[in-house]
């Protein structure tokens, strides 16, 4: 079993929801297939679909959410790259052994129907990574 199964989704900051949504629905040439908000993220979701891959926007419902933050700092676009593993307890112990920081020590509800952790940018050159497992 591979430890990071494949990237899950590509998550995309936007400042707006709406006009993200235009846009990839034009790019892509389908809308999007779902909207969530995640309230204890502070964010509103999109995805779509581009063939077997899936496109997470997000837009920020306040402004200390973290996507408001990273928008702030480092403009839109791509905001974390998502990979799917089978046991996130597992993945987030081993990778926690090896040096990385995990930015929550317990699996938490994310969108799409998954048990997320994200791991410091700090530690993985520069790039939020989220791990995902299907909560089935
Ligand atoms: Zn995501």
């Amino acid at each position: 079993m591979d430890h990071l199964n494949k990237i899950e989704h590509l998550g995309i900051a936007v400042k707006s929801l709406d006009e993200g949504n235009a846009l990839y629905t034009k790019l892509l040439g389908v809308p999007p297939y779902k909207m969530e908000a995640v309230e204890s993220e502070g964010v509103r979701t999109s995805f779509f679909k581009a063939g077997p891959n899936k496109i997470e926007l997000l837009e920020a419902t306040n402004p200390d959410s973290p996507i408001a933050k990273f928008i702030e700092k480092r403009g839109e676009g791509i905001h974390h790259v998502a990979y799917a593993v089978d046991d996130i307890k597992a993945e987030m112990a081993r990778l926690s052994s090896e040096g990385f920081q995990l930015l929550n020590q317990e699996p938490k509800m994310g969108a799409d129907n998954k048990w997320v952790c994200f791991l410091h940018p700090r530690g993985t050159g520069g790039t939020l990574i989220e791990l995902c497992q299907d909560r089935g």
